[in-house]
């Protein structure tokens, strides 16, 4: 059994500059990170055992007991800084420089007079941050939430996306919403980050030579479950995983090619241990199909 990682996988630049600073020496048991960080479970236990407290949103503001807090790479409302501002929090800011690109490209599209458009899921915190400081908004999610558009009575729309969604889907509702009969002029900016087109192509090449993909990432990670889409779209036998324990020997029995792939949250050290194990798993099954031989 052959087993192959793709060719881009795991953890994106801006989650590993916003993990470094949250892991900071100089902020362990004075920091609070304000929604969580990462979508991944490990990554979280560790923060708190460096003495990170976490509060799952503003709304929670009252339960914050440190003097630091922290925006996490899903970036944040400007409203929302400035409220952590005014209760006199010391705020550090771990937004990704790609949302904050999301954020600065809506607000041009409305101050020309664009209706903004984000297709993305609408309670995610990234998305509830790129629409937390717009007057008005439609959030979409697929071709079933079209009607919203027209229900605006408006006829000009930007559109822009949430940073972890799957490309082919932007692209085919944005041109659902061009051919739309009450729209009459749309400004689409593609803004699906490049670590998550990049993971995309890798998974959907590999998935084309595999007969089997391990998809690692946590179960409340947008990016991950994309992923995991992709090899569902390509017919290849899927599972996803968040931790080795889950791994079944099961699952790789009279496998020749087996690919792994990880979301953009999902730290290196577990992908190695993953991959170390699945390596186990295969010498195991060589070695299995040589005695029956
Ligand atoms: S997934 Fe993209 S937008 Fe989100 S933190 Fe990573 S690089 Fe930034």
């Amino acid at each position: 059994m052959k087993v192959s990682l793709a060719s881009a996988l795991g953890t994106c630049f801006g989650v590993k500059d916003a993990i470094s600073l949250a892991m900071a020496p100089e902020f362990a048991g004075d920091l609070t990170i304000v929604g969580q960080l990462v979508h991944n479970p490990q990554v979280n236990v560790s923060l708190k055992q460096n003495g990170v407290d976490l509060v799952n949103g503003i709304e929670h503001i009252d339960k914050i007991k440190t003097k630091k807090v922290m925006i996490t790479a899903h970036g944040a409302a400007e409203k929302t800084k400035q409220k952590l501002y005014e209760a006199g929090f010391v705020v550090y800011d771990a937004s990704c420089p790609l949302v904050m690109r999301v954020h600065k490209t809506v607000k041009d599209m409305v101050a020309r007079g664009y209706f903004p458009i984000v297709i993305g899921q609408e309670n995610h915190v990234e998305v509830k941050g790129i629409v937390g400081d717009l007057e008005d908004y439609v959030v979409i999610n697929s071709e079933e939430d079209l009607e919203k558009i027209r229900d605006t009575g408006k006829k000009k729309f930007g559109i822009v996306s949430q940073t972890t969604q799957q490309v082919e889907k932007i692209e085919s509702l944005a041109k659902a919403i061009e051919e739309m009969d009450c729209v009459e002029e749309v400004h689409f900016v593609n803004t699906i980050c490049q670590p998550t087109r990049d993971r995309q192509i890798a998974v959907r090449e590999l998935a084309d030579t595999v007969d089997l993909m391990i998809v690692i990432g946590g179960y409340n990670s947008s990016n991950t479950k994309k992923l995991v889409q992709v090899c569902e779209e390509k017919s290849v036998s899927v599972f996803h995983i968040e931790s080795s324990s889950q791994l079944e020997e099961s699952w790789f029995k009279d496998r020749k090619h087996v690919g792994i792939t990880a979301g953009t949250s999902t730290p290196e050290y577990l992908i190695n241990e993953i991959h170390e194990d699945i390596l186990t798993i295969a010498k195991k099954m060589e070695s299995l199909e040589t005695e029956t031989v």
